[in-house]
């Protein structure tokens, strides 16, 4: 595998979606490339590792792509945030402000056990607002955030400054 591949090269500006003068970053050429989609996965496993999480915490839906391929890289297991009613069992659920609206994300009241190193993932840091969410889920259920890692950061956007006293990690800025 080459190691010179630039992730930007498989990500897709769309302006105006979903809202107007959101330009959305679409990764799935990204995904869709194996060469592309196995380096992202190499380079988030690479900072991922040494803070040796027992779980990664991936909302739906591309954090369910990244995360499960993070989290057999890792050996680590993965659970998911999910939106409302999309759950079977007993869940705990945390609200937020999106870069365009609000939602609400859940997870398994047992999902986390009390202790358990977590890392949330997601492909976008925008806002911030769902990376606290989830956050806000973990530390409720007694887990500790040992990181919040995403693929993209949109840096005009603040999130890291939401997410201080985190440690905070993106393969690529805007
Ligand atoms: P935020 O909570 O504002 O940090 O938004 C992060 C979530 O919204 C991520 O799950 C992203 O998938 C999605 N998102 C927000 N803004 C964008 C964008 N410009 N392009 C792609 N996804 C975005």
């Amino acid at each position: 595998m080459s190691l010179d591949l630039d992730l930007r090269d498989r990500v897709r500006d769309v302006p105006d979606f979903p809202t107007a003068g959101i330009l959305f970053k679409d990764l799935m050429p990204l995904i869709a490339d194996r060469e592309y989609f196995a380096e992202t996965i190499r380079q988030l496993a690479a900072w991922a590792k040494p803070r040796e999480p027992d779980l990664i915490l991936g909302a739906e839906a591309r954090g369910f792509i990244f995360g499960g391929a993070l989290a057999y890289e890792l050996g680590a297991g993965f659970v998911p945030a999910r939106k409302p009613g999309k759950l079977p069992r007993e869940t705990v659920e945390a609200t937020y402000a999106l870069e365009y609206g609000t939602d609400s994300l859940q997870m398994h009241r047992d999902a986390v056990t009390p202790g358990a190193r977590v890392i949330v993932l997601d492909d976008v840091l925008a806002t911030g607002g769902t990376a606290r969410a989830k956050i806000e889920l973990v530390e409720g259920l007694g887990g500790v955030v040992v990181g919040a890692l995403f693929v993209i950061e949109l840096t005009f956007l603040g999130g890291r400054e939401r997410l201080a006293g985190y440690d905070v990690h993106s393969l690529i800025s805007y």
